[in-house]
């Protein structure tokens, strides 16, 4: 399986970290090395002083698609979630800095917790569901799926241009603003529509 991530999808986001909207999904990837599943623990890696949250609703593909149409793009997932785009800041700088890709500071090893998922069926719509993530009992980033740039079935099209989806890949849909750093002893909680899914530990 592989993991595909949108950037740039919230404009309160965008805002905060200085980048312009971009007129049509941006998209990197994460390798399987990068799951972090079962509520496990995650261990801060000694590359970064600057480990950050990204709380992102995920959707999980469950038929093999290519050129996907658009008028056909919800029958790709059955199932939505939620995890974390962890995100080596300091790094990322770096990178941005010398206009290089950014695999170093998002893609390393259990940088993509991901939670339970929920049957899609469940959600009155998809284009108003809430999520948020609480650090140590304390929201520190709410969002809702309305305020998406680019739709689920819009990045699922985008992405099936140039990548073949294949069943159990995951795509992370991108972050609302409020994100922050994480710290060994920080606890982690994610919810979608009040229900917690994703329950972890830094360590
Ligand atoms: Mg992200």
């Amino acid at each position: 399986m592989k993991i595909i991530c949108i950037g740039h999808n919230y404009a309160g986001h965008n805002t905060e970290m200085k980048t312009a909207s971009p007129a049509e999904p941006v998209f990197f990837m994460k390798p399987d090395t990068a799951l972090l599943i079962k509520n496990k623990p995650f261990y801060y890696p000694d590359f970064s002083t600057d480990i950050q949250y990204e709380v992102e609703l995920v959707v999980k593909i469950s038929k093999s698609g290519k050129h996907i149409d658009p008028d056909f793009a919800g029958n790709y997932y059955q199932e939505i979630g939620i995890g974390i785009d962890f995100t080596a800041r300091d790094i990322q700088a770096q990178c941005k800095a010398r206009g290089g890709p950014w695999e170093k500071a998002k893609s390393f090893d259990c940088s993509a917790p991901v939670g339970k998922f929920i049957l899609k069926n469940e959600f009155p719509d998809l284009h108003n569901i809430n999520f948020q993530l609480n650090l140590n009992g304390k929201s520190v980033q709410a969002g809702n799926s309305k305020n998406m740039l680019f739709s689920f079935d819009k990045i699922i099209v985008y992405i099936s241009r140039f990548i073949t989806l294949r069943p159990g890949d995951l795509v992370f849909t991108g972050t609302p603003e409020g994100v922050g750093p994480v710290k060994p002893g920080d606890h982690l909680e994610a919810q979608i529509e009040g229900q917690s899914l994703l329950n972890m530990k830094v360590k």
